[in-house]
C-alpha cells in the first residue's frame, strides 16, 4: 500500500479524511466534528484539515502524497476554487482551494460534496452495478436535508455551484423552511422532516425516520400519513426532474435510503402513475454509503495530481 492522495470530505456536521492509493482504496478513514467559528470559518477549517493531515502522516509515515482531494458542502464554485456560501459553516467567497494548497504545499482537486459523491456513485457504486454507461442521472442525498447531483449527457451540472438544490424547490404541502422560503421539499420529504413532524404531531421522541417507518409498519396512522406525504413530495420533485433533465436512473442515498425498498418501491409506483410519455427512470439505492464523498475526493485528487505533473 502506497498512499498517494490526501482526501477530505467536509460536511456541515463532520469532516471525513483518509489517504487513498492509486487504485482508489481508502486507508486510515477518520472523522471529526466540523468546528464552527463565525469570525473566521475558512481558516478554522484549514486548521482542522492540517490536524487531520498530520494524524494521517503519523499513521502512514512512509506515505508521500502527491495531491489533495477536497470536497466541501454549501454553494461551491469548482472552477474558481471558492466556497461561495455555506449556511452551516458560515463562509462566503472563501478561496478554499488556494488555502488548502498553501497549507499542504500540494495541488488540490476541489469540488462540491454532493456532486463529488454523485460522481463516485455513478463510477464505482450504483451506476457501476447498472452495467451500462449512464449519461443522464440524478443522485439524491436525502438526510437532514436534500441535495442532488445531476448529470446530463455525461456531464455533471454545476452552474456555478447553484445546480442541484432540489431540497429547496417548493412542493405541494411544503412547510416554512429555515432557508427563508415556504414549501421547500426538504421540509416534508427529508429524513429530518419525517422525524420532526412525527414528534410534533405525537409528542413522542424518535431517534430518526427509521422509527417512524417502524411505527408505520405497526399501523400507526400518523406515521402512515407522514411517510406517504414524504413519498408524495419526493415523487413530485423527481417527476419535475424527469420533465427537465430526464434521468435514466435516480440513485437515492443518505440516511433515508436505509429504509430500502420501503422507500424505493412506493416511489417507483407513484412516479409510474404520475408520468405518461416521459422517460421513466430506474430508482435504485446508492451503494457507497458514507464513503461516497471520500471516493469522489479521490477522483478530484487524481485529476489534480495528473495536471500538476
Ligand atoms: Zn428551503
Amino acid at each position: 500500500m502506497n498512499p498517494q492522495y490526501l482526501l477530505f470530505d467536509v460536511g456541515g456536521t463532520d469532516i471525513k479524511a483518509a489517504f487513498s492509493d492509486a487504485a482508489g482504496t481508502l486507508h486510515g478513514i477518520r472523522r471529526i466534528r466540523t468546528q464552527r467559528v463565525a469570525s473566521d470559518p475558512a481558516h478554522t477549517l484549514v486548521e482542522q484539515l492540517k490536524t487531520l493531515g498530520a494524524e494521517l502522516m503519523a499513521e502512514f509515515p512512509e506515505s508521500n502524497p502527491i495531491a489533495v482531494g477536497l470536497l466541501v458542502c454549501g454553494i461551491v464554485d469548482e472552477a474558481n476554487g471558492t466556497g461561495v456560501f455555506s449556511a452551516n459553516l458560515g463562509w462566503r467567497d472563501a478561496p478554499l482551494r488556494q488555502l488548502v494548497a498553501d497549507a499542504f504545499d500540494l495541488p488540490v482537486g476541489f469540488g462540491h460534496d454532493v456532486l463529488g459523491a454523485g460522481v463516485a456513485e455513478l463510477r464505482f457504486g450504483a451506476g457501476k452495478e447498472l452495467g451500462t454507461a449512464v449519461d443522464n442521472a440524478a443522485v439524491l442525498i436525502i438526510g437532514t436535508g436534500i441535495a442532488a447531483a445531476l448529470f446530463v449527457d455525461g456531464r455533471p451540472l454545476s452552474a456555478g455551484g447553484y445546480a442541484g438544490e432540489l431540497g429547496h424547490g417548493a412542493v405541494p404541502g411544503g412547510l416554512s423552511c429555515p432557508c427563508g422560503a415556504h414549501g421547500c421539499l426538504e421540509t416534508i420529504g427529508s429524513a429530518g422532516a419525517i422525524a420532526k413532524r412525527y414528534e410534533q404531531e405525537t409528542g413522542v421522541h424518535v431517534a430518526g425516520a427509521r422509527e417512524v417507518l417502524n411505527a408505520r409498519e405497526a399501523g400507526d396512522k400518523i406515521a402512515v400519513r407522514i411517510w406517504d406525504e414524504a413519498i408524495a413530495a419526493l415523487t413530485f420533485s423527481i417527476a419535475q426532474l424527469c420533465c427537465s433533465i430526464a434521468p435514466q436512473v435516480v440513485i437515492i442515498g443518505g440516511g433515508l435510503a436505509q429504509a430500502g425498498e420501503a422507500l424505493l418501491q412506493p416511489l417507483r409506483e407513484a412516479l409510474g402513475e404520475k408520468l405518461t410519455y416521459q422517460r421513466l427512470p430506474q430508482i435504485v439505492a446508492a451503494q457507497l454509503g458514507q464513503d461516497a464523498g471520500l471516493r469522489g475526493a479521490h477522483l478530484k485528487a487524481v485529476a489534480a495530481g495528473a495536471q500538476s505533473t
